[in-house]
């Protein structure tokens, strides 16, 4: 994809842009917004839509908008509200003074509707929920028009007025907008403006018991803060054409809304609707928890920022959906951590060795380089004695073919330090399993070399006993075992609901989520992997680590990149594995680059 220095690709929707600005169509201004529903936490599908819209507004020298959406009140909390604000931030964008609320407009948006109402083109419903879903006819079948449809302006005027007024009870009446119950767009078959909650808002507490739908908020909301071009996912397609109407019939200032596909991750749900179940069924620890797609999971996982910026700008952006392997996101992140994170020994699974004609009393030092990528990242000491750990995992009693690693008579180096050779096995006499190796060193080995040039085809790595600091490690897998959970792919659900699904209901159901699941997605969180988090809480690390605080990345030689867990202490270190080492998105390269599938 082409780039123009800015580090954002062109692509159909810059080319939207650069017409616009060229055309002088809003005084070459281009003023973007990232508009949240504060009902959950941010997830990398939010990342690719901050990413996008502070990049443009970055390389076209113009503001990007933080907006919350918050028109409803009954799936709203203040903590949503908190950790968007640390996501966007994290990410590296910011908002400066321009931090908005689309509850902050409910006062001009109540005038808005009135304009419509004068204009006869809103009036009050009294249909329930269930008779406008009933009457509202399907993509073949029109709608049938609501008995009250046709109530004189001064009938609406006062009824709106009685309905904010307090009134009537919670969902009695609704206001529609009055557009045309035989429109092939379902949305624009006289949609609901207004209806009446009795809920506290988080911001505008119990002041209303009104509240605007998300599709009468959310255009009118770009219009107020002078949006330019309001980018946003496919779903909302359908939807343009009421936004449109709800502007034109205002007659207010009209930005030009550009659909983009959403992105959707193989072994992974990007649905706040559906995370929030994970969260709630305990499924997972949280938000946070280093498995979830989440922006505070991920960063909890280890993930940085710079990794996810480059993911979201490799993926770019496209007019139809598909979905993205996971593989090419764990890429992104083992280039960045290959390039900065420091090197370490640790040992996940300790096997005991002991060296037996190494003295008992003598200890050593070598040097380790801290980043064979970065040669000013320098060397640091580590620390060699009589008895030492190496991974279970690097002896096997009876070798398969080709493994190098340590078995009965076989010489491996230890890393940075001397070769070593197993004599003997220790076994636990009642269970058979292997407690001890017995080993020799050879020191004329020190270093890298082997006097006599003899070759020895296995390094692996090992801390040493009395100097290595105890930790837990958390291992973590997909979340799913399936690349597309339930088998549905995500975002097909939404595009559903927005044609014909219960979008924009007065029950608030925000557009573009199902209330009703479809019947193939309801047995997605059988897909669960059981082997998603393994804790290993016997690991040994060398003591450089010492001190290591929540948030430290390094690498675990040999084993993959690392970090430090927010439930680490002083006395006990804890680590996430944040990916391994191994490449899986590199083979895929390959293959696809060498023709084969
Ligand atoms: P979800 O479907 O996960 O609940 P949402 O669309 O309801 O997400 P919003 O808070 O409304 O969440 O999203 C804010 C912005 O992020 C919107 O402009 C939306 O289009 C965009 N967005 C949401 N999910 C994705 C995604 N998977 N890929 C790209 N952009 C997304
Ligand atoms: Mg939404």
């Amino acid at each position: 994809m082409p780039k123009n220095g800015t580090g954002v690709s062109s692509n159909f929707i810059t080319e939207i842009i650069d017409a616009d600005v060229e055309s002088g169509k809003y005084g070459r201004r281009v003023h973007t917004r990232f508009p949240p529903e504060p009902n959950g936490y941010l997830h990398i599908g939010h990342a690719k839509s901050i990413c996008l819209n502070f990049g443009i507004a970055a390389q076209y020298g113009g503001l990007c908008n933080l907006r919350y959406d918050d028109t409803n009140p009954t799936k709203e909390e203040e903590e949503y509200v908190r950790s968007i604000q640390v996501d966007v931030k994290w990410l590296g964008f910011d908002w400066q003074d321009r931090l908005f609320y689309a509850s902050d407009y409910f006062d001009k948006l109540c005038e808005f509707a009135f304009h419509l109402i004068r204009a006869g083109k809103a009036y009050v419903c009294d249909l329930s929920a269930d008779q406008i879903r009933q009457t509202r006819g399907t993509l073949t079948e029109p709608g049938k028009d609501s008995p009250y449809r046709n109530r004189s302006v001064d009938e609406n005027l006062e009824l709106f007025e009685r309905m904010k007024a307090g009134e009537f009870p919670d969902g009695s009446r609704v206001l529609r907008a009055k557009i045309d119950m035989s429109s092939g767009n379902l949305n624009m078959r006289d949609p609901i403006m207004y209806r009446i909650l009795r809920a506290s808002h988080h911001r505008t507490g119990n002041k209303w018991c009104v509240y605007p739908t998300y599709d009468f908020a959310h255009g009118q909301s770009d219009s107020i803060e002078g949006i330019t071009h309001s980018i946003c996912t496919l779903e909302f397609e359908d939807h343009r054409p009421l936004y449109d109407w709800y502007l034109d019939n205002l007659g207010i200032h009209h930005p030009r809304q550009i659909e983009f596909a959403r992105l959707n991750l193989t072994y992974t749900v990007l649905s706040k609707r559906r995370l929030l179940q994970l969260v709630e069924d305990g499924h997972v620890n949280g938000w946070d928890d280093p498995r979830m797609p989440t922006i505070s999971g991920v960063r909890r996982r280890g993930y940085t920022t710079e990794a996810i910026r480059t993911f979201c700008e490799t993926i770019g952006v496209a007019k139809r959906g598909s979905v993205v392997d996971i593989a090419l996101l764990e890429h992104c992140l083992r280039e960045d951590l290959n390039r900065r994170a420091p090197r370490y020994m640790a040992v996940l699974r300790p096997l005991r060795v002991v060296i037996e004609n190494y003295p008992e009393d003598r200890e050593e030092e070598f040097d380790a380089l801290n980043n064979p990528e970065d040669a000013s990242a320098g060397t640091r000491k580590v620390p060699f004695s009589r008895v030492l750990y190496v991974e279970r995992d690097d002896f096997r009693e009876v070798p398969p073919p080709k493994f190098h690693r340590l078995t009965p008579g076989n010489e491996v180096r230890l890393r940075y330090s001397y070769c070593i050779k197993c004599v003997g096995v220790v076994k636990d006499e009642k269970t058979g399993e292997i407690v001890e190796l017995r080993c020799t060193f050879d020191p004329e080995t020190r270093g890298e070399r082997t006097p006599d040039g003899r070759k020895v085809r296995g390094t692996i790595h090992w801390v040493s006993a009395t100097h290595a600091l105890d930790a837990e490690v958390r291992l973590y897998d997909h979340l799913f075992t399936k690349p597309f959970p339930g088998d549905v792919e995500e975002g097909a659900e939404s595009e559903t609901a927005a044609v014909g699904g219960p979008a924009g209901t007065p029950d608030g159901v925000p557009a573009g989520e199902s209330a009703v699941p479809s019947a193939r997605a309801t047995d997605w969180k059988s897909d669960l992997s059981p082997a998603s988090l393994e804790t290993l809480t016997t690991c040994k690390l060398e003591p450089a680590l010492a001190g290591a605080t929540p948030g430290f990345r390094c690498q675990f030689e040999r084993l993959g990149y690392f970090c430090v867990d927010a439930d680490s202490s002083a006395e006990r270190l804890v680590f996430n594995r944040t990916v391994t080492l191994r490449d899986t998105w590199a083979k895929i390269e390959k293959t696809q680059k060498s023709g084969g599938e």
